[in-house]
């Protein structure tokens, strides 16, 4: 394997108190907040934002960071401050980007089961699309506009049926999937949707799968795009924006994912000469690499054949590893004196699978903390009480401070909304 010595978390360095995130040592993290906590760097989210905007300069495009990757009110904040777009998938998420500042005019509203009330809620707040997926949703976004009085924004996501070469819970392009439109039938209901009154013709969407390592499926995915839309187009159906989703992958271990402009260039150059303006949906590939998980070794245990470290952190903490047999990549804060030896890092819930990483080689002893990387996306956002345990806390690092933009949970605001028999 060739492992890259630099780490995936571009502002993540060896200082003298170990391991630090900008210029705050994540121990001093860890002794003020407690552990398992979340750790996000602005400056990295900063970053990856700029690469984006640098690989699309000259384009009219916007970029809508895909909420569901990682919600959290602080991080929202930080792409809305950015000038951001984002694409939503509930009514939740809406809340959330309102809650933090992001404009309603700038959101993409994706998914394949929008509830009437999540309609309504998006339609008032006057959402710029939503991207349906099914006939039956065009069927249910025109009686939700006509019964409120407004034209609804809307685009088809077709499903351009290539194979984006990733993880099958994580790719969403095939035909045979629940997502999008087929590409069949996308003509058929922009027709239908042109002669409604009730909703207004703003764009198409497509979006293939996620962690997408190869440009190629997406830019041939852009091709069959713009072959629909200049077919539209003859039929006097136009188009305000072309929506590319998201997916770009990210360097967990030893991946080598496309350059920013390597991704982007051959996207651009299948829509040359076209004048809509292009929306991205991209969520890992902003988020991913600019947060970890700080956890802290409970116990050491040894059996016959292999050395477990039992973390304060678990499954339900970042579903990834048991979820998807995800690697994330894991340094200990402090080099130790104890010697390295391959561990299992595993977390305290009661399941086998419940595991972070296997054979790591690490110094270890109880106490130390060890920073589990990448875990910026698909972390926090899919974590859960499993085995009554509140989730993590969040901190954001900007510079030399740590701000707490999420409290760790406490027991009782766990079982809070229960109750017992009278
Ligand atoms: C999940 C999702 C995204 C974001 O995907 P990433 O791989 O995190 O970039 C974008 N658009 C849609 C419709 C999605 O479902």
């Amino acid at each position: 394997m060739t492992r890259s010595s630099a780490f995936p978390v571009a502002t993540l360095t060896q200082g003298s108190s170990g391991l630090q995130l900008e210029a705050v040592a994540l121990a001093d993290i860890a002794a003020r907040f407690g552990t398992p906590t979340y750790v996000y760097s602005r400056a990295a989210l900063e970053m990856a934002w700029q690469n984006w905007a640098k690989a699309l300069v000259g384009r009219d495009t916007l970029v809508c960071y895909a909420v569901k990757a990682n919600s959290n009110l602080g991080i929202l904040n930080v792409f809305a401050r950015l000038g951001a777009g984002f694409d939503i998938v509930s009514g939740g998420e809406l809340s959330r980007v309102l809650a933090a500042g992001g404009a309603a005019d700038k959101v993409v509203f994706s998914g394949v089961g929008k509830s009437r009330a999540e309609m309504q809620q998006a339609l008032r707040a006057g959402v710029r699309c939503f991207n349906l997926e099914s006939p039956a949703e065009l069927d249910r976004i025109e009686s939700v506009a006509a019964e409120i009085g407004v034209r609804a924004p809307i685009a088809f996501r077709v499903n351009p049926d290539v194979d984006p070469k990733t993880h099958p819970y994580i790719s969403t392009g095939l035909r045979d999937n629940k997502f999008g439109v087929a590409f069949d039938e996308a003509l058929a209901l922009y027709r239908k949707a042109a002669a409604s009154r009730h909703v207004k013709i703003s764009g198409i969407a497509c979006h293939i799968g996620s962690q997408l390592l190869d440009p190629a499926p997406m830019a041939e995915a852009a091709a069959k795009i713009r072959g629909l839309v200049e077919k539209l187009e003859s039929e006097g159906i136009t188009l305000e924006h072309i929506d590319l989703g998201g997916g770009l992958g990210i360097r967990y271990d030893d991946e080598q994912p496309p350059g920013m402009s390597d991704y982007t260039a051959p996207l651009l150059a299948a829509m040359e000469g076209r004048k809509e303006q292009l929306c991205f949906e991209p969520g890992r590939s902003l988020v991913g690499n600019a947060g970890l998980l700080l956890t802290q070794v409970e116990y050491l245990k040894h059996s016959p054949t292999k050395n477990f470290a039992i973390v304060d952190a678990a499954m339900n903490d970042l579903a990834r590893p048991a979820l998807y047999n995800a690697y994330h990549e894991m340094v200990a804060v402090k080099p130790g004196t104890a010697t390295a030896q391959s561990y299992e890092i595993v977390g305290p819930i009661c399941e086998s699978g419940d595991f972070l990483g296997h054979d790591r080689q690490l110094a270890l002893a109880e106490g130390d903390l060890i920073a589990i990387l990448s875990a910026g996306a698909y972390g926090m956002a899919m974590s859960s009480n499993y085995n009554t345990r509140g989730r993590c806390a969040e901190v954001m690092v900007d510079g030399d401070k740590m701000h707490l933009v999420r409290q760790r949970e406490s027991i009782e605001s766990l079982y809070a909304l229960e109750s017992v028999l009278p």
